[in-house]
């Protein structure tokens, strides 16, 4: 790693170290315990490659100790700025862990905050080593951190959306009767790799496949007359996209355009009740009402949205029950549907960012159902 990337990354590891504790201080906890995965990465800009051999960040009060097997030592040593406790394979990783609770546990009574993402085998090795532990999950802490972005990760799931974008049009440049799902598939995904990005997920559900939510993409034709779900997402700098749109091959089944229009105005309606302050359930319930004010409350067999960051999916989630209080610079899905049995489905889906008067929509690509000729 080149020593200027290195600096931003300590820089950016020690600020965000110090908005942990805040929040383990707030939540009375002693100690946060996380594996490789986003939880880690998030804090260290890095994390190595989650396997068998258990490897923890274990941040207290004051220090934080890694725990790394003999094998990555060096590597991990080389991005992140964290006093390291390693084991051998021969030795295993018991020994490495009780030095590291040593050093960063105060004593007393102690609350750990668990990565909810940890391999059993490493989580049992901890709690076992913590008998008297009251356990919390990560959510509470490095999770409740990670739902609002700050101007580095708002830029890069900005540059994510427009990736999207551009594969979405190479999915609508391929749609035509005769073809496959899965053609359109390889067409979006190709488009992905034009932009250095690989697609994480590509779902193409034509006709009657459009009433599952989450159909497997399949050999079907497309024929004139199908209405097109297209959900996809890639990678792009470590960054996740997600978006759906419609598309039409010819004309339009009987009724869609009517239900587009209902699931147009309740995309509007998340939109304008989504505000700083107000619950994540009530953005559900604003697309909710106008679906099943339209009669098709039965056929939205889903939450509104999901937040999205490191994660395609992670918090806040937007469900009928949800409690979190949306915050400025959260970044989640208003993604509304309706799904007829046997005729189509209709999603559209926007990645927004939620500023002070309202969100702001990531992608540039309208949500008008697109039509193949
Ligand atoms: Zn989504
Ligand atoms: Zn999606």
């Amino acid at each position: 790693m080149c020593p200027d990337k290195r600096k931003v990354i300590v820089t950016q590891t020690h600020t965000r170290l110090a908005a942990l504790r805040a929040i383990m201080q707030q939540t009375g906890t002693t100690l946060t315990a996380l594996a490789p995965g986003a939880h880690m990465h998030w804090v260290l800009g890095y994390h190595p490659h989650p396997d068998e051999r258990s490897t923890y960040l274990l941040v207290g009060p004051e220090s934080a100790a890694m725990v790394v097997p003999s094998v990555n030592a060096q590597d991990i040593g080389s991005r992140v700025d964290v006093p390291m406790h390693v084991w051998t394979d021969e030795d295993g990783p018991s020994a490495a862990l009780g030095s590291a609770l040593v050093a960063v546990v105060p004593a007393g009574a102690v609350r750990v905050s668990l990565d909810e993402t940890m391999r059993a085998d490493a989580a049992l090795l901890l709690l076992d080593q913590l008998p008297a532990a009251e356990r919390s999950f990560a959510t509470e802490t490095v999770g409740a951190l990670r739902m609002r972005k700050d101007d580095a990760e708002f830029s890069a799931l900005k540059a994510a959306a427009l990736v999207a974008d551009h594969a979405m049009r190479a999915g609508f440049a391929a749609l035509r009767p005769g073809q496959t799902e899965r053609q359109v598939a390889d067409a979006i995904r190709a488009g992905f790799a034009q932009k250095n990005t690989p697609s994480a997920f590509c779902l193409v559900a034509s006709g009657p496949n459009g009433a599952y939510p989450h159909h497997s993409t399949g050999e079907r034709v497309l024929q004139t007359g199908d209405a097109v779900v297209i959900d996809i997402g890639g990678t792009t700098g470590g960054f996740p996209s997600d978006m759906t749109r419609m598309a039409i091959v010819g004309h339009a089944p009987e009724g869609y355009d009517a239900v587009h229009a209902v699931v147009e105005r309740a995309v509007q309606a998340a939109m304008a009740a989504a505000r700083p302050g107000v619950a994540a359930q009530a953005v559900d319930k604003a697309a909710r009402d106008v679906i099943t004010q339209a009669g098709y409350g039965e056929y939205f067999v889903h939450r509104t949205g999901h937040g999205l960051g490191l994660e395609v999916h992670e918090p806040p989630y937007l469900t009928a029950t949800s409690e979190t209080v949306l915050q400025e610079g959260m970044v989640f899905s208003i993604e509304p549907g309706i799904y007829i049995p046997g005729r189509f489905g209709i999603r559209l889906e926007e990645i927004v960012i939620l500023r002070k008067d309202g969100p702001e929509i990531l992608s540039s690509l309208p949500r008008t159902a697109f039509v193949a000729a």
